[in-house]
């Protein structure tokens, strides 16, 4: 049973020298460490369990079978969803954005309608939008943020969020601002023109409690990897009717009721949405992943890495001629992100590495934002269950050094 008393002791990966420093890993935006119960958990479906699932009647099969649906059944219940059937496995938050803008985009948008996102989307929450506005001939808008405090400018959703609007998508957690945007709000407003609310949960799923229904969202997208998971399994949570009246997006084995050589016909939500052979052993350990975040406490999970940010970013305004990004006051995800003047991103991450500092730097996959920011990139610092306050501590040591080196 975790406890947060022995939490750095479930993560073997922390337990090493880099360039000679205790590693300080700040990099968990892009992704987290696996705590020992995820490893083993997949280690024992394939020592124990390992079969195709679904086509199989024999013994292991069935077993994998069960294991793989369990897994759905824990994801559904993570997320408060309200059956199983609303949760489709994918590869993580990129494929399951693709697969909405695909299919429920494909069938449903026609020209004159408009997409809306805001100028703090991920690469993977715009350009899936962009390719299916050019095939439908919909057309995108964008839901402005105020500047560096990273806020989204809600005094522009009424002029922008009209009924023209079929899909409002955007994320809960901003990977470069740390801005945690009012959900619940924003899927209201969505629903009360008709159009349907797409949430990118890529930065808070293993962060803050995640729960569909009192969001009232359509669809959700995050990726096992960012929440203690395996890399290669995610999910899309997709309200039932919505899904069941959705065409396919990937065609194959699994996924049809019936198949003759010229028509098929296909198998509702989800195995609809899941052809050819699925991740079911990664499933598994996310299953598993969910367990040890539950036991540590979604709440307590979210108090500890916005404190540590929160401490982070109150630290490193200390440092002279730095550039913090994201709300300068209220809570903020357990991220910062920041310029120091006249050292370019990339000199700051490998720097800190000499460190045994782990982080990122760079556009984080948000070219648009950092364009609009007047910025190439930002280094960013990023925190998870197993951060401490000495850590911060030894990245502002560091911050200063550099500083002074390229002074
Ligand atoms: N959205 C956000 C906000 C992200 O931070 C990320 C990962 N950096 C993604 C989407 C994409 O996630 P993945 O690469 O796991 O599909």
């Amino acid at each position: 049973m975790p406890s947060w008393k022995n939490v750095r002791g479930d993560f073997p990966t922390l337990h090493q020298q880099v360039n000679g420093k205790p590693l300080v890993y700040l990099d968990n935006g892009a992704t987290t460490q696996k705590p020992q119960a995820v490893i083993d958990a997949l280690s024992h479906f394939y020592e124990h369990d390992n079969a195709n699932v679904h086509r199989g009647l024999h013994a292991l099969s069935m077993r994998a079978t069960d294991d793989y649906e369990g897994a759905r059944a824990r994801v559904a219940k993570f997320l408060n969803a309200a059956a199983p059937e609303e949760i489709i496995f994918t590869r993580g938050t990129t494929e399951s954005i693709n697969l909405v803008a695909a299919s429920w985009g494909g069938a449903n948008l026609k020209p004159g309608d408009a997409i809306l996102l805001t100028e703090m989307e991920h690469h993977s929450n715009l350009v899936p939008w962009q390719l299916v506005a050019a095939r439908t001939g919909a057309k995108l808008r964008y839901l402005p943020v105020t500047g560096d405090d990273g806020l989204l400018d809600l005094s522009q959703l009424d002029r922008l969020l009209t009924p023209e609007v079929k899909v409002f998508a955007f994320t809960h957690i901003s990977n470069t601002l740390g801005t945690i945007n009012p959900v619940a709000e924003l899927c209201a407003r969505a629903r009360k023109v008709g159009a349907v609310s797409v949430v990118d949960a890529a930065q808070s799923i293993g962060h803050m409690p995640v729960d569909v229904r009192a969001m009232g969202c359509d669809f959700l997208a995050f990726s096992g990897h960012k929440m203690a998971g395996p890399t290669g399994i995610g999910a899309l949570y997709g309200r039932r009717e919505l899904l069941d009246a959705m065409p396919p997006w990937q065609g194959g084995g699994g996924m049809i009721a019936h198949v003759d050589f010229f028509e098929s016909r296909w198998k509702p939500s989800p195995e609809r949405f899941e052809a050819g052979t699925p991740d079911f052993g990664d499933a598994v350990a996310l299953a598993a992943a969910c367990d040890y975040l539950d036991a540590l406490g979604r709440e307590e999970i979210a108090r500890h890495d916005g404190g540590l940010a929160e401490l982070a970013y109150r630290k490193l305004q200390e440092i002279p001629g730095i550039r913090l990004l994201g709300p300068t006051k209220g809570e903020r995800g357990g991220l910062v992100s920041f310029a120091l003047a006249d050292v370019h991103a990339h000199d700051v991450v490998t720097f800190a590495d000499k460190d045994g500092i782990a982080l990122r730097g760079g556009h984080h996959c948000n070219q648009p934002l950092m364009k609009k920011l007047g910025l190439t990139g930002t280094a960013r610092a990023s925190f998870y269950v197993y951060n401490t306050a000495e850590e911060i501590d030894v990245l502002v040591a560091s911050l200063r050094g550099i500083q002074k080196f390229f002074e």
